[in-house]
């Protein structure tokens, strides 16, 4: 393709102008084009992406097609069990994408205004809701990005800006802010905010309040100044407008003390609690958490506004010893696979016997952090091993048994075969 000298004998292949009737003509094998008929195509050509979808609008139709039990498979490969919170996330996140559809395109109901629903994730440490949400942004291919709650505080205070977490968006949607603005933020250990006291007047935690209010604005939908590099160590950056309107804000919390406060409630008879489910009632037990009400969160300590815009709520149950030995191996990251390609990339194929994996799972329960110390238990054992396994020659397997999570005996190796 060339730019062509103006000729007359050289006409636009497509609308029969002269080189000379217009501003430039470019040649291909045999054919002209002159650039009005550029113009005109491409505008088709943009039209015709708009509809059918092109790079940058490929996230909006990935997610739009992806009906609530698509996503939930999609969940399933890689978080083990929480099924009614795979089922929320589900359909509160394909109402989400609906939502922001609705205000690109005209449908029916047009006066109907679909309100924002972030959401609340309920449930014990390392139980899944970190993944559950991260994974969600993968499915959907959207930014992800993860905040503390407790790094927070209000704006003038040390520690971070509420801002910061919309800069962590911004960075993992690699400063592309139309893909950040529908993307997903996860605010962890929302819970550790809450006011010390459900009675404001008496003891008033400001710290806490003063977060959960800075976060309310960024929640329902505002356009935020945001620093790209966040923090307060790059005073000098100009700030990038955000809007939130549209970005979904998973929060999540262990809310420890909140079982309580739903076995008092429920044992005063508000939930018509039979005699006899009041004795069983252990008032601790984190399953009670999938009965909590709004009225528990305030009394829990978060403020009303708050607990007003996260509508859904969904909890995580505690993971059980069948539940973490899945986790180990099932899951598309599964420990043990991960362990198992790494060895792999060395040749060697490494065994873990079923009693080995009860032991891992043993070991981890011991540590009253859910799935999370399966990690590090997973990680003490292989950690000898990884170190030791190349002083043994040409090994071909590595065999874990019980006796190497329990006891720290070695791990049973074969020997390659020499090969004749
Ligand atoms: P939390 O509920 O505290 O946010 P996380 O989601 O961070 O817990 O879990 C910590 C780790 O434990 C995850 O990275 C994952 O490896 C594992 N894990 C926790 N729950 C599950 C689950 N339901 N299915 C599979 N892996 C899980």
């Amino acid at each position: 393709m060339s730019d062509q000298p103006k000729d007359d004998n050289i006409t636009c292949s497509f609308c029969g102008r002269t080189a000379h009737e217009v501003s430039s003509m470019v040649a291909g094998p045999e054919v002209y084009i002159c650039d009005r008929c550029i113009h005109d195509a491409s505008g088709i050509v943009r039209n015709d992406l708009r509809s059918y979808g092109n790079e940058s609008e490929r996230p909006k139709r990935h997610r739009r097609q992806m009906p609530p039990h698509k996503i939930k498979e999609a969940l399933d490969a890689y978080v083990i069990g929480q099924d009614d919170a795979k089922k929320a996330l589900s359909v509160a996140v394909y109402n989400h994408y609906k939502r922001i559809e609705s205000s690109d395109y005209s449908y029916d109901y047009d006066d109907v205004e679909l309100e924002k629903s972030n959401i609340l994730l309920l449930g014990p440490t390392g139980t899944g809701k970190t993944l559950l949400a991260r994974t969600l942004a993968r499915v959907l291919d959207v930014p992800f990005s993860i905040s503390d709650a407790t790094a927070l505080t209000e704006a003038g205070y040390v520690g971070e800006d509420v801002e910061s977490i919309l800069s962590s968006l911004l960075n993992a949607a690699d400063f592309n802010v139309e893909q950040a603005e529908q993307g997903i933020i996860y605010i962890d250990e929302i819970d550790k905010v809450a006011r010390k006291a459900d009675n404001a007047s008496i003891t008033r935690d400001v710290s806490g309040e003063g977060v959960q209010q800075a976060l309310l604005k960024i929640l329902e939908g505002t356009t935020a100044g945001v620093p790209p590099k966040g923090g307060r160590k790059h005073p000098e950056q100009s700030l990038v407008n955000v809007n939130t309107q549209n970005i979904l804000f998973i929060c999540g919390g262990a809310f420890q003390g909140l079982p309580e406060l739903v076995a008092q409630r429920m044992s005063r008879g508000t939930m018509g609690f039979t005699a006899k489910h009041k004795q069983k009632v252990d008032k601790r037990d984190p399953a009670l958490l999938r009965y909590a009400e709004p009225s528990d969160l305030l009394q829990f300590g978060l403020i009303p506004e708050l607990v007003g815009r996260l509508p859904l709520m969904a909890t995580l149950d505690p993971l059980d010893d069948s539940a973490l030995k899945t986790i180990l191996t099932e899951p598309r990251n599964a420990l043990v696979k991960q362990y198992q390609k790494l060895l792999a990339m060395d040749g060697i194929r490494l065994q873990v016997d079923d009693e080995a994996l009860d032991a891992i799972v043993e070991r981890a329960r011991a540590r009253g952090t859910g799935a999370r110390g399966l990690r590090a238990v997973m990680e003490e054992v292989m950690l000898d091993i990884m170190f030791e396994v190349h002083q043994h020659g040409d090994i071909s397997t590595c065999r874990i048994t019980a006796s190497v999570v329990q006891e720290g005996r070695p791990p049973l190796f074969e020997k390659r075969k020499a090969s004749a």
